[in-house]
């Protein structure tokens, strides 16, 4: 009955060059993605909001174009919540998101040895670049004194209480507060530690040790600098009240709509939050599949019935992963559809077979998010074997705001 289907053109997607100017040039042309991503900053806000409800003081992390939805108007919505302090990836990040207009203090969380270029990129926009190892804080030292500025730049101390990834030890430390006393060029404006497990409730003893270390540490800072602030708790450090009343926490996946404590015996500790990114694409065909035919790459699928099917305009060249859970889903409609066969570079197959109305060519398939029975980032990460930081990250590289 659906040989003779009408591909309806008029809403087919829109492709093709379209100009683009990103970091102002202006000769630089991008193809779009067929795929579209939606960010709803109301739900942001909100998340933001049942964060704030729990009494500590915020730095969001906003690193890697805030997981994927876009750093800049993440800044812009934290401005408005009159948010003091916000964490980037690398300098240039914090650099983006300070000529954007934040006012607050910006921390880059992936500071490189800092270079000359990167210590007048910090002084000159007021940035806080983490500072995590000898080498660094020799590099930054000299730099000031060579670019003699006038007030001392403001540096976030890196402390490693148990990721062994980056930071000084808890026997380094006095060392580091004496070589800061000595340093005037430099004000440690917070320490800084970051929690392996806070997410994993059984391993609740391993996140008390790094607690107990932190706070020693920042014992050690405090002999010479009590103004120094600290800053601890992730998301799930956060929600699991692992960090004490004073530390600045750096929630991120929650910002996005994402509980890290899911599964666990801990999940309604961050209960409440609103997913922010949506992703859809247009159908590009529909058309029947009889008994015995097989779709796509490899033939995986085999139809053992009459079946309805679609081909919707993403794939792994978006970051739609091609090795998917045989349980993945699209949504039509509000209603979920099985994804069957391959995913390709750029389609991949669902089954329209049981939608009370077929769709047809270019009506939108929601991959993530949109109106009734969604799909969520912590769905497709299950279906893809990963967590949903990955999945927002690859999916949110389509944003063309
Ligand atoms: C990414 C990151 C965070 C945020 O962690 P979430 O689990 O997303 O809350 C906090 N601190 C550091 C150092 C990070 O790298």
């Amino acid at each position: 009955m659906f040989h003779n289907i009408q591909i309806e053109r008029k809403k087919a997607p829109v492709q093709g060059l379209t100009p683009n100017a990103p970091m102002g040039n202006e000769s630089l042309t991008m193809i779009q993605p067929s795929c579209r991503v939606h960010i709803n900053w109301e739900n942001f806000c909100h998340n933001i909001n049942i964060l704030n409800k729990k009494g500590h003081s915020l730095m969001p992390v906003i690193k890697a174009d805030a997981y994927g939805h876009g750093v800049l108007k993440a800044a812009a919505a934290l401005e408005k919540l009159g948010i003091g302090w916000a964490a980037t990836g690398t300098l240039e990040e914090a650099a983006a998101v300070r000529d954007s207009g934040f006012s607050g203090n910006v921390v880059a969380l992936l500071s490189l040895v800092p270079d000359k270029e990167h210590v007048r990129l910090a002084v000159e926009k007021r940035l806080v670049p983490l500072i995590h190892n000898r080498e660094g804080l020799h590099a930054v030292k000299n730099v000031l004194a060579e670019l003699s500025p006038d007030r001392p730049l403001d540096i976030a101390v890196k402390v490693d209480t148990g990721m062994a990834r980056l930071g000084f030890t808890l026997d380094e430390m006095e060392n580091v507060a004496e070589f800061l006393a000595d340093s005037p060029s430099l004000n440690p404006l917070v320490q800084v530690s970051h929690f392996s497990v806070a997410d994993e409730p059984e391993e609740d003893d391993y996140t008390s040790r790094q607690r107990d270390i932190f706070s020693r540490a920042a014992a050690v800072m405090h002999r010479r600098f009590p103004a120094m602030r600290c800053s601890l708790g992730n998301t799930a450090g956060l929600a699991g009240k692992h960090s004490d009343t004073d530390d600045i926490c750096r929630p991120g996946i929650a910002l996005y709509g994402y509980n890290p404590l899911y599964g666990t015996s801990r999940e309604k500790d961050c209960a409440g939050l609103l997913p922010v990114m949506e992703v859809s694409a247009p159908l590009v065909n529909v058309h029947p599949l009889h008994k015995g035919e097989s779709l796509g790459y490899g033939r995986s699928y085999v139809a053992t019935s009459e079946r309805l099917v679609g081909w919707v305009a993403i794939g792994y060249a978006d970051g739609y992963r091609r090795n998917p859970a045989p349980e993945t889903c699209m949504c039509v409609n509000g209603v979920r559809v099985p994804v069957i066969g391959r995913v390709a570079m750029q389609m991949t197959c669902i089954d329209l077979t049981d939608l009370p109305v077929p769709p047809v060519a270019g009506d939108t398939v929601y991959v993530m998010g949109g109106p009734g029975n969604a799909v969520s980032a912590q769905d497709i990460a299950a279906w893809w074997g990963t967590i949903p930081y990955e999945v927002t990250c690859l999916l949110g590289k389509n944003r063309l705001d």
